[in-house]
Order: structure tokens, then sequence, then C-alpha cells
């Protein structure tokens, strides 16, 4: 069984960067898409500069070694994205990181998804929802959830870095 893992709670993609950026060493970022780094209701037109911005941000930072941005929605018009992601049971292996040993900052909205996954991977949460008003039923369901649920999963961190690099036994 797996211990609790270090959860922070950001408002911005900036945030995001400083909070990386905090702690010696580079990260591995996995990054969820919809509501983390574009908005949920960005128009067909815009998400992939917008997801490509945001992914350009994150990538721009020396202390990130790599960027995934994971989504278990269907195949969109950004190539650097892994589509239909199986979130929370996604593989190191089909992330590419069997054999790695860099420290994992798992980035999203969703506890339930990218919460577990975070958890799964023995990495840090970082939970950023760009909007939680006007939700589907579906999403403001798993939301609840995953309040009710997440105090077993996560340590809460006010403040300071991601130094926390332990790896699942
Ligand atoms: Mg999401």
């Amino acid at each position: 069984m797996l211990g609790r893992v270090p959860m922070y709670h950001v408002r911005s993609l900036d945030e995001v960067v400083d909070l990386v950026e905090a702690s010696a060493g580079e990260k591995v970022i996995i990054s969820d898409v919809d509501n983390t780094l574009v908005p949920r209701d960005a128009r067909f037109e815009e998400f992939g500069r917008v997801a490509n911005a945001a992914i350009d941000q994150l990538e721009a930072s020396p202390s990130v070694a790599r960027v995934i941005a994971l989504t278990n929605g269907p195949e969109r018009s950004v190539s650097r994205m892994v589509s239909r992601g199986n979130k929370p049971w996604t593989s190191r292996r089909r992330l590419g990181l069997r054999r790695s040993r860099t420290p994992i900052v798992v980035v999203g909205d969703q506890v339930l998804t990218d919460g577990l996954l975070a958890w799964r991977l023995g990495a840090t949460y970082v939970h950023l929802v760009i909007d939680d008003q006007g939700e589907t039923p579906r999403q403001a369901t798993m939301r609840r959830i995953g309040r009710i649920v997440r105090g077993a999963l996560f340590r809460p961190v006010a403040t300071g870095g991601c130094t926390h690099s332990e790896q699942p036994s």
C-alpha cells in the first residue's frame, strides 16, 4: 500500500511553474489538458493554440525535464498530446517512464483521474482547476467524490516546492 503523496492547490499555470522551480532538480510533468491547460469552453479552433502555448510554457522552465500532456479525451489537433490516456490506470511503460528516476509532478483538475494517477505513480499532485462553475453533471459528481477521497490519498501542502521524490515500492 502506498502512503499519501503531497497535494498542492494552485490557480494558474504560472503558479505550477513557480512550484516546480522552488525545489532543486528536474521533474517530469504529466499534465491533464481539459480544464487544466485549456478552458473547458474553448472553441475547437483555439484549443490547439492554447494547449501548445501551455506546453511551451512548461517546457521553457529549466526545472522541467519533459512534459507529457495526457488526456482521456479523443485525438484532437495537438500532436504533442497523448489522447485516450486511460487515467488513472496509465502505466509508466506507456508513458515511457519505466526506468525513469526523475521525480514526477502530475497537474490536473480531477482527483479521481489525475490525482489518482499521481498517487499510483508516487508523484506530487498539483490541483489546478481553470473553471469549476457550470460543469457537466458528470464532472461535478466526479469533483464531489474527489473531495471525499482526497484525504486518504494526499498530504495537503501549504507552501514550498516539490521536493518529494519517493518512488512507489
Ligand atoms: Mg481535466
